[in-house]
């Protein structure tokens, strides 16, 4: 375990937000970053994200299934995040963390005959899946890719598993064509308080949660330009008619007046924290 800086603006100073399977993860207090701190160290993480699952006080299993569901989400989302007719040229596509390979299924089926797909995944039993799905998907280090070899990569629910995300930024520009695109999804959650976060935080698996304005920052710094960002309702907060809201609210009042240290959810922040990053290599 070691101490470490912000990585979005190296500052040191920090408050404390949540802490969960013996880890810390601290809030930055100049950008607002949430990141775990100290980290575990790098063979931990390396670790984590082979087999999916990570020691700590409690061992977690985050390895899922294979989704049809996930299917069906993408292709709802993919039109609202790009234009068909943009795809209609022969293009080259690396996703980075596929997983089971469910985005690539969703891109074949919205983009039609028109690409090459290649998909990076660390842990086996997701490798062996995709690969038993025909689609071409193997484990390489991305520092061992070609200068300037793809038109996309994207990277989904990668983001806050990345030690390094400025590094990470740097070396996909470097494997992006001339105006080759990054697309990165993932949640909006540093200026969360931590009752208001909608689930487990993962941790050490995840890393990092940042803004939809820390994450446009890294990427200009990193040399990309034409940001665009799409936003989604996150499906780990339930949908609730505001009468439905209210009475949460109360219920929660009531139970803090009850019982004393109970923190209060907020029912009315923004639930739109799913967020789909567009950026150009300039
Ligand atoms: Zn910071």
């Amino acid at each position: 375990m070691k101490e470490i800086l912000c990585y979005s603006c190296n500052a040191d100073f920090y408050v404390e937000w949540g802490t969960e399977n013996g880890y810390r993860m601290v809030k930055c207090k100049n950008c607002g970053l949430l990141y775990v701190n100290p980290v575990p160290d790098d063979e931990e993480i390396d670790l984590a994200v082979k087999t999916g699952m990570h020691k700590g006080e409690t061992v977690l299993n985050v390895l899922n299934s294979f989704s049809d569901l996930k299917i069906k989400d993408y292709l709802e989302k993919l039109p609202l995040v790009y234009d068909k007719n943009s795809l209609c040229n022969s293009f080259s596509w690396l996703d980075i963390g596929c997983g089971y390979g469910e985005f690539i299924i969703a891109l074949k089926s919205f983009a039609g005959g028109n690409g090459i797909y290649k998909g990076i995944e660390p842990n086996e039993i997701k490798r062996d899946f995709a690969q038993s799905k025909e689609l071409d998907v193997d484990f390489i280090d991305i520092k061992n890719l070609p200068d300037e070899h793809f038109d996309f990569v994207s990277m989904l629910n990668v983001y806050s598993h990345l030690p390094d995300p400025v590094l990470f930024f740097n070396e996909i520009r470097r494997i992006l064509k001339k105006n080759g695109e990054i697309l990165i999804q993932t949640g909006d959650a540093a200026n969360l308080n931590r009752q208001d976060f909608p689930h487990t935080l993962y941790l050490p698996d995840h890393l990092s949660f940042a803004t939809e304005g820390i994450i446009k920052n890294l990427l200009e710094k990193s040399g990309y330009g034409r940001i665009s960002v799409k936003r989604f309702h996150n499906p780990g907060y339930p949908v609730m008619s505001t009468g439905k809201k209210m009475k949460k609210q109360m219920y929660e009042f009531l139970r803090s007046i009850k019982k004393s240290g109970h923190k209060k959810r907020n029912y009315f922040i923004n639930t739109d924290r799913d967020m789909w990053i567009r950026a150009q290599k300039n």
